[in-house]
């Protein structure tokens, strides 16, 4: 069994002997795969004092150099790709395209930090007051922490990794311990591809190893994404220490369709955005809303598509694969189980079925609800599962309504052939990211990921140009350099003349 360790200074490490360690587990077979060793605060400790002694050396190496080991981190992820989707599929288990997917995604935010120069460029103004030029710079924060969730072991890192270190950061990665390996993974790759010792550092672990990132005098800023409650954890105790924080949190995103939708297309999207990695993406959608008389086709359209779905093992060509753990199977099959007791309408039962595997995987089908109204928990809870809710509505006016009454914002989408209704919807919504006729509206890396509401704490969202912005501050300088005849004492405030 594989013992999967820290990253820190370019090499392996171990960790304190004390510090605890917990299962790594291949969902699709329930096999027990590795055993990965967790932070305490003095193994945190240990990265941190890394990535600083890292900094000064990394912030001073010019952009061309950085650029340079840019380049070939992106060369060389892009060749071996497949090997990381593998890992993604091992350890998460969705099915193998999807992980592939989901290193593509990445590879985009490093391919958008290649461009670095150009977004560093600062503004110059010549003579802004007689004979003074004023001109501004941004620079790197110092050493910053990144947490990430278990459902994009690959992606979600690169939300921020590439920028933080492309504008001259050192960085420590702490990703979910229920997918370790490929953070452990990335990290070998930047070795390979020049990145200098420290820069780029990996520590395993959960609260206590987050707790200390948070509480670190010498960390200068968070990247969060996780859920709601633990996003606002961070939030709170990053900002407390006085550090620049983005937590991004959990959603239950809605797609609005209305009457003159194109039903097939949307019942497609429905299946794609609903069932895709099993749920368990924060731009999945999990309440479908259907404006009018379309319900009973639209519910029927979906249900055919959904009973044709093949789950199973990530590695055999399924549409969808098992869970992340056995304790959030038990979890999301508990709201179903609530969800029948409440009285919304099982329309397809992901409980019952086969699965295409061997062993015990942690599967469950895909589930639809028709008739759920807005007091279950089935639509008040993030599920994160193979659970797509139905919910009917008589009007566009009802179903803006409901979709702004949800606490969170992250994504939603809307259906329809009529582009004023759309054009409406994007004004109205209160939601960060939106889709028309596109069910899962992932911003490009050179726009800005994040939602609102409680799907976001602070006011800065990945990547794009708000994502180099949360990476470094910015200097103005005010120059004169005066001609040798100026001088004279004048004690009044700075004006200009
Ligand atoms: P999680 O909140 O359980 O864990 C996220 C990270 O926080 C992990 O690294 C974990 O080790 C750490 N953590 C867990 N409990 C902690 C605690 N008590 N104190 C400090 N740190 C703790 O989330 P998850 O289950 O790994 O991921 C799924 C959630 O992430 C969903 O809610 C999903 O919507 C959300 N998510 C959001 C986005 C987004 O962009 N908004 C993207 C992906 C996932």
């Amino acid at each position: 069994m594989e013992t999967i360790r820290h990253w820190i200074d370019n090499a392996p490490a171990a960790g304190a002997d004390s510090d605890p360690t917990a299962d790594v587990t291949n969902p699709a077979t329930g096999e027990v795969t590795g055993q990965v060793t967790l932070a305490s605060a003095q193994t945190v400790d240990q990265a941190v004092a890394a990535a600083k002694k890292a900094f000064p050396g990394w912030r001073d190496t010019s952009l061309s150099k950085r650029v340079q080991v840019l380049f070939r981190y992106r060369e060389l992820l892009n060749q071996r790709k497949e090997e990381l989707a593998a890992l993604i599929t091992a350890e998460h288990g969705k099915v193998l395209d999807d992980a592939l997917g989901e290193v593509n995604r990445g590879l985009e935010v490093v391919e958008f930090a290649c461009g670095i120069p150009h977004l560093l460029k600062g503004a110059y103004t010549e003579n802004a007051s007689t004979q003074v030029d004023v001109h501004s710079v941004r620079q790197p924060l110092g050493p910053v922490a990144i947490i990430s969730p278990f459902n994009f072991p690959a992606m979600v890192p690169m939300w921020f990794f590439p920028i933080a270190i492309a504008t001259g950061n050192t960085v420590v990665l702490k990703p979910s311990e229920k997918v370790p390996s490929a953070a452990n993974w990335e990290a070998e790759l930047w070795k390979e591809a020049g990145l200098p010792d420290g820069v780029f550092n990996v520590v395993h672990g959960g609260k206590e190893s987050v707790d200390r990132l948070l509480e670190h005098p010498d960390i200068a800023s968070v990247s969060f994404v996780g859920s709601t409650p633990i996003a606002q954890h961070v939030y709170r105790t990053g900002t407390a220490h006085g550090k620049r924080v983005q937590a991004l949190g959990g959603a239950k995103n809605h797609m609005l369709v209305l009457p003159d939708a194109d039903l097939d297309l949307a019942a497609d999207n429905a299946i794609n955005a609903g069932f895709g990695s099993a749920g368990e993406r924060c731009m999945a959608i999990s309440a479908l809303v259907a404006v009018g008389e379309i319900a009973d086709e639209l519910v029927e359209k979906i249900a055919e598509r959904a009973r044709a779905l093949r789950t199973g093992d990530g590695l055999r060509g399924c549409d969808m694969g098992p869970l992340v753990t056995s304790q959030h199977r038990e979890k999301v099959a508990g709201y179903v189980d609530a969800g029948e007791r409440e009285g919304a309408t099982v329309v397809v039962d992901g409980r019952t079925g086969e699965f295409d595997a061997d062993g015990s995987g942690f599967f469950l089908g895909p589930t639809l609800f028709d008739h759920v109204t807005p007091e279950m928990s089935i639509y008040t809870d993030e599920i994160f599962g193979p659970v797509l809710s139905v919910i009917r509505v008589d009007s566009y006016d009802e179903g803006l309504e409901l979709i702004n009454a949800n606490p969170y914002g992250n994504g939603t989408a809307i259906f329809t052939n009529d582009g004023g209704a759309a054009r409406r919807f994007q004004n109205e919504v209160t939601v960060g990211m939106i889709g028309v006729n596109v069910p899962i509206p992932v911003p490009m890396a050179y726009y800005s990921f994040g939602g609102w509401k409680n799907s976001l704490f602070g006011n800065s969202h990945a990547h794009g140009v708000e994502g180099v912005q949360f990476f470094t501050r910015g200097k103005v300088v005010t120059t004169r350099w005066a001609n040798p005849s100026h001088g004279g004492i004048n004690l009044g405030f700075p004006q200009n003349d």
